[in-house]
């Protein structure tokens, strides 16, 4: 069976692939497999305060080890998981994973929080809020140390859906950050109305801020839109010194990005946390 698939091609990454193709299909197959299996890794990358450089969390990244074809990206497992009608089962299985290390972090002193994208159609999951509470309780963390990303274009696709669940969640005390922000078309007078606590800079803009000075001036207006809502900024893609030194004089309240760490396993997690111990701060 798996070398007949072989032998159908599985190209992932050929845009002119149609829907229907078997290499598709096969992969939403493997996917609702490795769902009932629970095979569906996650990483941790750990988020430090500009200032203090203190530990304040980690952001959960899905990992997936494909048995024949090794890792494919989590973009490309989250769109499966959309077609195959299974993503609300995934995004609560790593809204679990999340609230489940981050209360062994808390158990071992590291108060800090943790943080897991949606994508589109979690938005519309009924049992979203009534989940999150269910795990929070379980694993007896509080609601504001649980962080949930989601992008410009998810919360645009559907506002009325969009404010409502981000309400619901806000108000148990969840924190909510736009992801990959700048990029997608949100009105910004949304800002406003949504109960939002956080904007994430995309990394397209951090990645090269030593050398474009159009990038630069990108980073200080959203730096200054974010402040003056009173929203936290975090700047993800730090991946050198002089960006991370630049970010930081630019006033930025949080940074993420390869210069500090790469996603790691929980195992690897575990051990940063403890080389951290005396810089973690239950403040930030
Ligand atoms: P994201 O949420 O914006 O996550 C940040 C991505 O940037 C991660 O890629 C991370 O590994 C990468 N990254 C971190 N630091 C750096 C850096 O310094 N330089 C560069 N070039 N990249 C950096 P990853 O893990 O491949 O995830 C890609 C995207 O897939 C995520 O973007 C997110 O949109 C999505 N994703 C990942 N896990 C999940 C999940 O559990 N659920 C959903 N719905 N989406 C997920
Ligand atoms: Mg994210
Ligand atoms: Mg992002
Ligand atoms: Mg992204």
């Amino acid at each position: 069976y798996t070398a007949k698939r072989e032998r159908a091609g599985y190209v992932f990454y050929d845009s002119s692939q149609n829907t229907y193709s078997k290499a598709r299909l096969s992969l939403n197959h493997d996917i609702i497999e490795a769902l009932e299996h629970d095979q569906f890794d996650i990483y941790f990358q750990p988020k430090i305060d500009a200032v203090t450089q203190n530990l304040c969390g980690a952001e959960g990244l899905l990992r997936w080890k494909h048995k024949d074809y090794g890792f494919i990206s989590p973009e490309k497992v989250i769109e499966s998981a959309e077609r195959a009608g299974v993503i609300h089962k995934l995004t609560l299985s790593m809204i679990e994973k999340a609230i489940s290390a981050c209360s062994q972090w808390h158990k071992s002193g590291h108060k800090i929080s943790v943080a897991v994208n949606l994508s589109v159609r979690d938005l519309s999951n009924k049992d979203l809020t009534t989940k999150v509470k269910e795990f929070m309780d379980k694993y007896a963390l509080e609601y504001h140390f649980l962080t949930l990303e989601i992008t410009e274009s998810i919360m645009m696709e559907n506002l009325a859906i969009s404010l409502e669940v981000l309400q619901k969640l806000n108000k148990l005390g969840v924190h909510i950050s736009i992801d990959d922000f700048g990029t997608g078309f949100s009105s910004l007078a949304y800002l406003k109305k949504l109960p939002v606590n956080e904007l994430k800079i995309d990394k397209s803009f951090i990645i090269e801020i030593n050398q474009d000075a159009n990038d630069k001036k990108i980073v200080s207006a959203i730096i200054n839109l974010g402040h003056n809502l009173g929203l936290n900024v975090v700047a993800e893609g730090i991946e050198t010194q002089k960006s991370m030194d630049m970010i930081k004089a630019m006033g930025c309240d949080q940074m993420q990005g390869y210069f500090i760490s790469k996603p790691i396993c929980k195992t690897s997690f575990q051990k940063y946390l403890e080389n951290h111990e005396k810089n973690s701060n239950p403040n930030c």
